[in-house]
């Protein structure tokens, strides 16, 4: 059988601050016959993440960085072609580390079958998928809200932190959401009944943080660090839990990460700072999208997804993340 083609972005050179076009080649071959416990799969939704920028580049991580000469590492969404894997077959539709391309051939374990009738595969990659198990982990098993609490999220009208601002709210909070812009500051409290908004481009965040959170901090579900890191901190409550889930504001520095000064706020409020990465609650997702689910269909819980068309577009679309032109999750048709 002939194969099909397969249009692909592979990274040849680890790029230097913000992503360049040139750091990818861009190339067209035919597609990768599946082997023993292999599938092919035609790709549809492919999942845009500020992680692929640390993927990038060399060093120690939580996961080897893409090899020079590799298709792009990336989620994705697509239907089954052919499949040389017991349990899978052709018309399936899977989730998996699909990558930049248009046909992914790869082992079968690892990918997880989906019930495309449920939801509009974009779901898949957004809530219901790694962002949506993100939010929902980082914020129930490591930030631990109780009813009551005040918790601030940043990168608040992202695909993470938009989910875990309505989740908070959901467990009864007071909630507070940092994000860039008039727009997305409206977005949060008119559509997703955040309890308030800062404007970090615009607004003094100590001072609206001390506005809007008048008790004090319980939970801060940090997506960016840098300053605002920093800034939340400031304003800690006794036995706070920070959440690290990421850094954006750092992740194109060409000089080191900027790390918090206000550390010592931790010791006196005895509070505690935990990193977590989603791939570790793999046993659970299940369990978390089920939950997400029932929250949508309840409309307790809404889900934006940003689809921008065309695979050729990869490289300037990621950057999209960096300049806060994404609004919700950001996804490649392909
Ligand atoms: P996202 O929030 O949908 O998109 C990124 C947003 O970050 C942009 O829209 C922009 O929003 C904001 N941003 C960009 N540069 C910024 C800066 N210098 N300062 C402040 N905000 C900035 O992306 P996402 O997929 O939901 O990811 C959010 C965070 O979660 C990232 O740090 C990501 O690495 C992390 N994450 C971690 C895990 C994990 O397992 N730990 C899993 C998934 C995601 P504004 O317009 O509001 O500036």
């Amino acid at each position: 059988m002939s194969q099909p083609e397969n249009r692909q972005f592979r990274l040849i050179r680890r790029p230097v601050g913000h992503v360049k076009r040139e750091d990818f080649e861009f190339r067209t071959e035919p597609a990768r016959a599946p082997e023993a416990g292999e599938i092919m799969v035609g790709v549809e939704y492919l999942s845009l993440d500020p992680a692929m920028r640390g993927w990038m580049n060399e060093g120690k991580s939580y996961i080897a960085p893409v090899k020079l000469g590799d298709v792009m590492r990336a989620g994705g969404v697509g239907t089954i072609i052919e499949s040389k894997a017991d349990g899978f077959v052709p018309g399936d539709v899977v989730t998996g580390a699909l990558g930049i391309q248009t046909v992914a051939t790869l082992a079968a374990e690892g990918c997880i079958k989906v019930d495309a009738s449920l939801a509009p595969k974009p779901l898949f990659i957004s809530a219901l998928g790694m962002p949506g198990m993100t939010a929902y982990f980082g914020l129930l098993v490591v930030g631990e809200p109780k009813s009551g609490e005040t918790v601030v999220v940043s990168g608040a009208a992202g695909a993470v932190g938009a989910l875990v601002g309505q989740i908070a709210k959901i467990q009864g909070c007071h909630v507070v959401g940092i994000a860039g812009g008039a727009e997305k500051c409206r977005y949060i409290v008119d559509e997703l009944r955040f309890d308030g908004a800062i404007d970090y481009k615009s607004d003094s965040v100590p001072a609206k943080l001390r506005e809007l959170c008048p008790k004090g901090i319980d939970v801060y579900f940090d997506n960016v660090g840098g300053q605002i890191l920093d800034d939340c901190l400031a304003q800690i409550n006794l036995r706070a839990r920070i959440v690290i889930c990421g850094a954006i504001s750092q992740y194109n520095n060409t000089t080191p990460v900027k790390g918090p000064s206000n550390y010592l706020a931790l010791l006196v409020n005895r509070a505690r700072m935990q990193g977590m990465i989603v791939f570790d609650y793999a046993d659970r997702y299940p369990e978390g999208a089920r939950a997400m689910a029932g929250w949508m269909k309840d409309g307790r819980l809404k889900s934006r997804e940003d689809i921008v068309d065309g695979i050729e577009t990869f490289p300037e679309t990621l950057q999209k993340l960096f300049t806060g032109e994404n609004f919700g999750k950001l996804i490649l048709k392909v």
